[in-house]
């Protein structure tokens, strides 16, 4: 398993970076994980072909995961895709997605391909299709944010890497991490916010430090992250966790348990 992310912003990115977004290489399936920037782009820059992409995952209808939905599905359709788009989202994210493809009429174009959504509130997929010898799976869970988001689990043979989505820090977070390589975690600001933070389902820099601490998680990336400020967001979480901590680089494939 190796990811690559295509921002690391929360809402208002800074320059060179965009929203959260990042690509999982999971048994030789191509995975998205939401929806930003310029996605065909960015999946051309990680070499994966728009219409080879495997499986999407859109974790929740906020403007800042969701807005380039639209431009990934008009891309891969001029491109040539035919194949079916396997996307996992929960249902009230389906339904603003869909609302969205509406505006630009992208359902009724000639030849479209087809979406296979997987609403359920939780569940895993196994994405090796049965081949035991690369058991990979998907596995999506409710997190507390202010409408309905899902984390992630990918699990391989080797690795494990746990994605929060956005959300105030909860305890099944932290229980799917347990003894995760990575824990990707959200961190929307420093412990000062962290009152503000949490009303509106977000996560400190300090409390992700301390629930990648307890999971235990063997490493730590900081996203949904200001684009100010950055130094002290990982000085703050690197307190409160003794393991490495990073804030990924755009672009750079990440091995899970090989950095930094
Ligand atoms: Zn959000």
């Amino acid at each position: 398993m190796r990811l690559v992310f295509f921002g690391t912003s929360g809402p208002v990115a800074g320059a060179g970076d965009s929203n959260v977004s990042f690509l999982v290489d999971l048994a030789d399936k191509s995975v998205l994980v939401d929806c930003s920037g310029n996605p065909a782009s960015s999946l051309s820059s990680a070499g994966c072909d728009v219409c080879d992409l495997d499986i999407l995952v859109l974790t929740h209808a906020h403007t800042d995961h969701l807005y380039g939905l639209p431009s990934l599905i008009h891309a891969a359709w001029l491109s040539g895709r035919r194949k079916p788009l396997r996307i996992i989202s929960n249902d009230s994210t389906r339904q603003r997605a869909e609302q969205l493809l509406e505006v630009f009429e992208l359902h009724s174009k000639a030849d479209m391909f087809e979406y296979r959504w997987g609403t359920q509130a939780e569940g895993t997929i196994d994405v090796s299709e049965g081949d035991t010898a690369d058991d990979a799976t998907i596995a999506w869970f409710p997190v507390r944010h202010g409408v309905a988001t899902i984390g992630l689990a990918f699990r391989d043979p080797q690795h494990s890497v746990v994605y929060s989505g956005d959300t105030a820090p909860l305890l099944g977070v932290q229980e799917q991490a347990a003894g995760c390589s990575l824990l990707i975690h959200e961190c929307s600001g420093p412990a000062a916010d962290q009152d503000e933070l949490s009303a509106k389902g977000h996560t400190s820099a300090a409390q992700a430090g301390a629930l990648a601490q307890a999971a235990p998680a063997e490493s730590l990336a900081l996203v949904h992250v200001p684009p100010l400020g950055r130094a002290a967001l990982l000085r703050e979480a690197s307190a409160c966790f003794s393991g490495p901590v990073i804030i990924p680089t755009v672009g750079q494939w990440i091995v899970p348990g090989a950095f930094p």
